[in-house]
């Protein structure tokens, strides 16, 4: 059964973070990373407006970067311990996902992790507890999506996990958490989003209800993207809309494999993470000629570069011009063309190639790639990217 699922409410703009004075309940928890948001002056914020709607705050703090297994158990005691009812989650992806994934082991403590991993397989929440969330950077959207990426560092692998249970109630996305992402973090959210889009678009779960969010979205991103990169506040507003555009697409149609490749080399090699956006930003265009080869996605992709003012006689020299677009845009973000440029060791990749490709194959994002692909195209494709090899296969 097709279904389209958004949170209840999103407000957004300058200084909306204020909504928070409105909502009610006893208690609230908010769940934050590494510092940015104590550091500008946006938890107190929090905390005052939550406690100026009469609740009882609690606070967990320092969720790390590409959140463990480890640190949603310790915020699911938490969550336990305090029993708040309603969750608040605000930073980037990584407070937010783990706080998402604290819900679930909050609500049914006996769950376990494996069986989460199965999509749309959670048990249904909100007998405790409702979620808000409040992003500051423009790219994962999670604020608005069905998903949370953990990772297990034990096995080297970031699990992507799905289910509409935990698509927030509220999300705020205020653009003055925005304002404070570093440059480098600008490009790859940026890219990311970017991603979303496309892989929403031509998903094989795409949907007159996704479609004009995920053009909408694309357009909003090539125009406004690189200004935003460079510091530039009205285009650092509108990415964050935009980002959150494609967050509502993708989070009904589903990605492609761009993702599963970037979830199953994020954690892979010793050289240290490659950040999801950068991955996704440097395997987006290898990925559009990979799946152009099947006439729909052709058509599809087609598409989107005409409705953002790529020109072209045919299909293929649309398409052709899209990548190129994508090209030009990663250069000016400073963003590498090959995993061999991004300081991947060639040793190391082609000892793991072949375990990531079958990984990559087995990963949620895999199924709705509008072409299907097995695992020794995958590695052809990885190796591809790899060297940055032309992608005719
Ligand atoms: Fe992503």
């Amino acid at each position: 059964m097709a279904r389209f699922t958004l949170p209840r409410d999103i407000y957004y703009g300058k200084g909306t973070m204020e909504a928070l004075k409105t909502i009610k309940g006893q208690r609230a928890i908010i769940v934050v990373g590494g510092g940015s948001m104590k550091r500008f002056g946006f938890l107190d914020k929090a905390v005052r407006y939550l406690r100026e709607a009469g609740m009882e705050v609690s606070l967990f703090e320092n969720v790390e970067p590409d959140p463990s297994v480890e640190t949603v158990m310790r915020g699911a005691k938490a969550m336990l311990d305090f029993q708040p009812d309603w969750i608040v989650a605000m930073g980037g992806g990584s407070p937010i996902d783990a706080a998402k994934a604290m819900w679930a082991f909050y609500e049914y403590p006996e769950t376990k992790f494996e069986d989460l991993i199965t999509p749309f397989n959670f048990p249904e929440l909100r007998k405790k507890a409702k979620f808000i969330a409040i992003p500051s950077t423009s790219g994962t959207a999670t604020e608005v999506t069905a998903f949370s990426v953990i990772t297990d560092y034990e096995k080297g692998i970031k699990y992507p996990l799905a289910d509409f249970n935990i698509t927030p109630d509220i999300a705020i996305v205020d653009t003055e958490l925005a304002q404070t992402m570093p440059k480098t973090l600008t490009a790859h959210t940026g890219m990311d989003a970017l991603t979303h889009a496309v892989e929403a678009y031509v998903s094989t779960l795409n949907s007159p209800f996704t479609d004009p969010l995920a053009l909408k979205a694309i357009e909003m991103v090539f125009d406004r993207l690189p200004a935003s990169y460079n510091g530039d506040t009205a285009a650092r507003e509108q990415m964050h809309y935009a980002q959150c555009l494609a967050g509502m697409a993708f989070s009904n149609a589903l990605l492609g494999i761009v993702h599963s490749m970037a979830h199953k080399t994020g954690a892979a090699f010793s050289t240290g993470h490659i950040p999801h956006g950068c991955a996704n930003a440097i395997y987006l265009p290898y990925v559009i000629k990979f799946n152009a080869k099947d006439p729909t996605a052709l058509s599809r992709y087609a598409y989107i570069a005409r409705f953002a003012g790529i020109e072209g006689g045919t299909e293929e020299e649309l398409v052709n011009n899209l990548c190129e677009k994508i090209d030009a845009m990663n250069v000016s973000l400073n963003i590498p063309k090959t995993l061999k440029e991004f300081g991947i060791n060639e040793n190391e990749f082609k000892q793991k190639v072949s375990k990531i490709s079958e990984l990559a194959i087995g990963d949620a994002c895999t199924g709705s790639n509008p072409r299907a692909i097995n695992a020794q195209q995958m590695e052809k494709l990885l190796t591809c990217v790899y060297y940055g090899e032309k992608v005719d296969f």
